[in-house]
């Protein structure tokens, strides 16, 4: 690997140090004050903004408790963490800046994996567009022609080799194509599709690159899993991508909230709704990684899961993340036996929906609450999520008053209050 020339470096560094408010913005809600833009600290929780970006001395820094700070390559090695040549590569390709013969093999992987799932993407979608094992029959009771196009959705065809075929007469490298999860080697070592027979959901990047796909049995066969997602690859980590973010964080920005929906054609039929502050779990639960995510754009998270048991027990742990992350949630539920396709798809207004905020739904679930609130007691500092709890769920107050220590959990604001409630409760145990 060589190295970036050093006038090279700098002119990266300048253009970065140039447009720092611009780049962090991409991460962090910035809002403009006097002297320079402010948000919350995306490295350390708190509610009253300390990590300022000062486009005069071009540098940021957090005046809160993690007291992070430095230029544009430092924010994005801590916040994607990634080492300092990949900050720079990545700030070049922003910037147009061309490094002569630079190759750090790292990045050169990425936009390889990038290209071939790109190109994939189109052939997918081709694929349904000449309609494929028949798939348009499928898609077309789900979907409209819009949607389709928005979204470029696609097909893997049957067959088992059939991109396989594809990527050889493109030359597009196959162990490439292995290492970005599309295909797989069979006992006897030949590559074999990883999706077959399905319709393709292209997942992307915060940047609105696919680095992943999710596919839709289209047969009837009940035994076939209804939904694969591609494996964990160098690209795509399930817990850490949602669907539909790319589309959705300018949305986010202007309303200040998320809606939070668990399927791909759930956030579609939302789109086609002219709702675009939405994204998808990719077919896993919601994580903490998630709402850490959704938290560098807003504040308030509401969360739209299916009304069945499945759904409800989701929503408690989805509350609860928020609540760690310091958000706030809310909760929609839908009339019996829909979701939000089957809502939106009959032109249903969110008005109308039931809504209620995170803690009431809690507390009207109360019956389920104590097995989630085992976890309760190992928790950071909650202060204001735990002092609603404890008032309101005796259950909690009893979880506490057996932890003791509670100086440490609380501020000095909120003790008195925990105090108070654990008292009524029957009292901390000595
Ligand atoms: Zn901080």
């Amino acid at each position: 690997m060589k190295m970036i020339p050093d006038n090279i470096k700098r002119e990266i560094l300048a253009y970065g140090a140039e447009n720092i408010v611009s780049i962090i913005g991409e991460y962090v809600p910035l809002r403009k004050t006097a002297r320079a833009y402010v948000a919350c600290c995306p490295f350390h929780a708190e509610k009253t903004p300390s990590f300022t970006a000062d486009p005069g001395r071009k540098t940021w820094h957090c005046f809160g408790s993690c007291g992070e700070g430095g230029d544009v390559a430092k924010f994005l090695m801590k916040i994607d963490g990634i080492s300092f040549p990949v900050a720079l590569e990545r700030l070049a390709i922003r910037g147009g800046i061309t490094i002569p013969n630079y190759d750090s093999g790292e990045e050169r992987e990425r936009r390889g994996m990038l290209n071939v799932l790109a190109k994939v993407q189109r052939f997918y979608h081709n694929s349904l567009l000449k309609n494929q094992n028949g798939a348009k029959a499928y898609v077309g009771t789900r979907m409209t022609d819009t949607m389709v196009r928005q979204f470029g959705i696609g097909f893997a065809p049957v067959g088992g080799k059939v991109l396989v075929d594809y990527l050889d007469k493109e030359r597009l490298p196959l162990s490439v194509a292995e290492k970005a999860g599309l295909i797989r080697k069979d006992a006897a070592g030949n590559y074999r599709d990883t999706f077959r027979g399905r319709v393709m959901f292209p997942i992307k990047d915060k940047a609105g690159y696919i680095i992943a796909f999710a596919g839709r049995t289209i047969s009837a066969t009940k035994s076939r899993c209804k939904y694969i997602n591609s494996p964990e690859t160098p690209l795509f980590r399930k817990s850490a991508t949602l669907f539909g973010l790319d589309g959705a964080i300018e949305a986010m920005k202007l309303k200040g909230e998320v809606y939070v929906v668990e399927g791909y054609i759930d956030l579609m039929q939302m789109w086609s709704a002219g709702i675009n502050n939405v994204v998808a779990t990719c077919g896993t639960a919601f994580t903490r990684e998630h709402a850490a995510l959704l938290k560098r754009y807003v504040r308030r998270l509401n969360l739209m899961f299916d009304g069945d048991d499945a759904g409800r027990k989701a929503l408690q742990k989805s509350i609860l993340l928020a609540v760690k992350e310091e958000m706030k949630a809310s909760v929609f539920i839908f009339p019996e036996g829909q979701d939000p396709d089957s809502f939106y798809r009959n032109a249903g207004k969110t008005e109308t929906l039931i809504t209620m905020s995170g803690f009431d739904f809690l507390k009207q679930s109360g019956v389920e609450m104590n097995a989630t609130m085992q976890n309760l007691h190992r928790l950071e500092r909650l202060e204001t999520g735990f002092a609603y709890m404890a008032k309101t769920i005796p259950g909690v107050a009893r979880l506490l008053a057996k932890r003791g220590n509670l100086g440490e959990l609380f501020c000095p604001e909120i003790l008195p209050i925990i105090e108070e409630t654990i008292n009524h409760h029957g009292g901390l145990r000595k």
